[in-house]
């Protein structure tokens, strides 16, 4: 039985980032993913931040645009903001997954694909991991002193993927891939646009972003209370048939490929973060932020952190993984319950005039301020935006009454 100091469960930009920097400190490190290869799962739209190529020294070859523009739709009206430079990118999610595997194995680690974790147990402070190769019913066993849970949303290791927190902030985002004529392309480069209110997405949003020449990103997303609640009548279909009929308006759209995913954010993010040597990052720990769902930059945040707490552990250096815990909950812990707020307000806002003061308010905010509540969650902005939200509504509500 091959021997690890750590195995990490689930490829994703967490999975990916733990084994890439913990393997560069010389640990012998496995990387399992259930997926065949990155093209069988390349769910993500992969928005993000300009500086999260520097924080995590990535190469543009990741990248499949940069963005300097904004656009936010609602059921009326539109409001664009622009800059000089580039201050987001879309990664190209596949190369991104592709590029921190690489790394690993360039590292000296091992990869395994097409592989699903079955469960562990203990012997002697050691853990045994098994993994069934897809398609057969070959189970592996592998050793390891330490045992990561990257599986995102399906919990899969510490929580043994258990039924979703009663108070989780569910949605559910589906996203087309599409080629379109380069007029066309051309009148979305270098924009991330969304799109709020009834007419695009109830109870959630929708999106087209950027990637290479010719190819756009089209997606919807909803977010429900829970997974017995969902109030919608129409498909996601028909909202993205809206969405790329509105705002393309060609019908030489090819669609290269369709995806989609259901991520479950843990309110007040209580998750399980460890349990001995076993250790849960990224959306597996509620990362994702739950305004946005944006949550690559965030789960790679988190398997940083995490290598740094593996190593003290395994240098003896700390007993348990608590630290991790407390360093994961500083990082986000009142943003998130923030963001958490601003989601019951946006999304779940049923009247579309509200939903147009609330474009109406952030019309007043420059690109920056902006940017620091759509990227960075800083109260401040969400203050900012209430205030400007509810001045906007009482003078509506002045106007009604003569
Ligand atoms: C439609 C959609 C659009 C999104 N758009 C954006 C965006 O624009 N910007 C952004 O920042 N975020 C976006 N997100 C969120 C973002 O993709 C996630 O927050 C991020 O991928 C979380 O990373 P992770 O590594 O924690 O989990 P994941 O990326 O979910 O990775 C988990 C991995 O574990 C593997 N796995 C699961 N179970 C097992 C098992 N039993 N055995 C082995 N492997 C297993 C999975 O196959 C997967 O590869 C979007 C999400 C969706 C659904």
């Amino acid at each position: 039985m091959k021997k690890y100091d750590v195995i990490i469960v689930g490829a994703g930009p967490a999975g990916g980032v733990c084994a890439r920097e913990l393997s560069a400190t010389g640990r012998k490190v496995l990387l399992v993913e259930k997926a065949k290869d990155f093209f069988a799962n390349d769910f993500s739209s992969g928005g993000s931040t300009l500086e999260t190529l520097k924080t995590f020294d990535l190469p543009e070859s990741v990248v499949g645009a940069f963005c300097k523009q904004v656009r936010i739709s609602s059921s009326e009206e539109s409001h664009l903001w622009r800059s000089a430079d580039p201050i987001a990118i879309v990664f190209d999610f596949r190369k991104l997954r592709t590029f921190l595997a690489d790394e690993t194995s360039n590292n000296g680690s091992d990869l395994l694909f097409a592989s699903s974790y079955q469960g562990y147990e203990t012997q002697d402070g050691i853990i045994l991991v098994s993994f069934k190769k897809s398609g057969t019913r070959t189970i592996e066993q592998f050793q390891t002193k330490v045992l990561v849970d990257a599986t995102g949303s399906e919990r899969k290791v510490l929580s043994h993927g258990a039924p979703r927190h009663q108070n989780a902030i569910v949605g559910t985002g589906i996203e087309f891939l599409v080629e379109v004529p380069e007029e066309v392309y051309r009148s979305h480069a270098e924009c991330l646009s969304f799109f709020i209110g009834q007419r695009w997405m109830p109870q959630g949003y929708a999106w087209i972003f950027p990637m290479e020449a010719n190819r756009l990103k089209v997606g919807v997303g909803r977010n429900y209370p829970n997974e017995q609640v969902v109030p919608h009548q129409k498909s996601f279909r028909f909202y993205l048939d809206r969405l790329m009929s509105a705002c393309l308006q060609t019908d030489a759209i090819t669609i290269l490929d369709q995806h989609g995913k259901t991520l479950s954010y843990t309110s007040h993010q209580r998750d399980r973060y460890f349990d001995k040597n076993i250790i849960a990052i990224g959306d597996a720990v509620s990362t994702v932020n739950p305004l946005t769902f944006e949550g690559i930059r965030h789960a790679m945040m988190s398997g940083r952190v995490a290598a740094l707490h593996v190593n003290n552990l395994l240098d003896n250096k700390i007993v348990n993984f608590q630290g991790y815990k407390v360093a994961m909950r500083r990082m986000s812990g009142f943003k998130w319950i923030v963001s958490e707020q601003l989601t019951q307000n946006i999304y779940r806002e049923a009247d579309d005039q509200k939903v147009n003061l609330m474009l109406g308010a952030l019309k007043s905010f420059t690109m920056e301020t902006l940017l620091d509540l759509v990227f960075y969650y800083r109260l401040k902005s969400a203050v900012k935006f209430y205030a400007a939200y509810t001045g906007l509504r009482l003078k509506a509500a002045l106007t009604r009454s003569g």
